[in-house]
């Protein structure tokens, strides 16, 4: 199906609805618990060492729809939807900047036709701080626009009318090497390497142990989003670990110390209380 102009109707909705991860779990611990932190001792020994894993599972990757029209915005919205992404909007480039600093998204589908200012603008000012993928929507013949677009930052861009399956294979493609190959991320001064795996702060190696690293990983692969502590516990540890929230809690506490300026003040590796942790970029 090709999409060009205001259809006056959203797209079908094939394909599996996965629906959205469900944000919080029920992993709250007990006052007795959190009162009581096991020494470090203690819990190396009951904390088990796995640390090799797959990939990170349904956590919807969140992706910022930026296109001044309505109908164009409304079909991707609801094809994104429909495949288990979360999606958050925007019709201007300031619009998109201030949401996307609000919220970082995993991937940017930009139109570069936005009545504020260029897409072109747009991709440099998420390239500031920003490493998510972005595909352009371009709805001009020449190449140039697109070439632009993708010297100042862009993973890949279509051409207006598009097909929207081909949009969505792009995504995945994107989000695909991606995940292959993560781009360094920072906490404060250190930088993180997944696909290195290393952490370095200056020149000098940050140690982590494989769960801590795990830990972190699944963290930094949803920048901004909140990941469960049953989650973690499922991803980490396997099956039947349900009651182990203060697993997360000891690891994340180890992460602070050697990553964070202020440990106590976390400022990038945050809990929700009750809920989860978030990697904030
Ligand atoms: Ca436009």
């Amino acid at each position: 199906m090709i999409w060009t102009q205001p259809a006056g109707q959203g797209p079908p909705a094939t394909g599996p609805f996965q629906g959205r991860g469900r944000a919080g779990e029920s992993g709250r611990m007990s006052s007795a618990l959190a009162a009581a932190e096991p020494s470090l001792t203690t819990m190396a020994a009951e904390v088990p060492a796995q640390d090799t894993g797959a990939s990170v599972g349904p956590v919807p990757i969140l992706v910022l729809v930026v296109e001044d029209d309505s109908a164009m915005q409304r079909a991707l919205r609801i094809n994104l939807r429909v495949r288990g992404y979360e999606v958050i909007t925007a019709i201007a480039g300031q619009q998109a900047l201030t949401e996307a600093g609000r919220r970082p998204p995993g991937a940017v589908i930009l139109d570069l036709g936005l009545p504020d200012m260029s897409g072109i603008e747009v991709i440099k000012g998420l390239r500031g701080w920003s490493r998510a993928p972005i595909i352009v929507l371009s709805g001009r013949t020449g190449s140039g626009d697109k070439i632009a677009a993708l010297d100042v930052g862009a993973d890949d861009y279509v051409t207006k009318p598009f097909d929207m399956d081909e949009l969505l294979a792009r995504l995945r493609a994107v989000l695909r090497r991606e995940d292959a190959n993560p781009r360094p991320a920072c906490i404060g001064e250190c930088e993180i390497d997944l696909a290195a795996h290393t952490a370095l702060k200056g020149s000098t190696p940050v140690r982590h142990t494989p769960t801590q690293w795990r830990l972190l990983e699944i963290l930094l692969r949803h920048p901004g989003q909140l990941v469960g502590t049953q989650r973690l516990l499922t991803e980490i540890w396997g099956a039947g670990h349900e009651r182990s929230a203060h697993y997360v809690r000891f690891h994340m506490a180890g992460l602070r110390r050697r990553l964070e300026a202020d440990p106590a003040r976390p400022r990038h590796l945050l809990t929700e209380p009750g809920m989860g942790y978030r990697y904030q970029p």
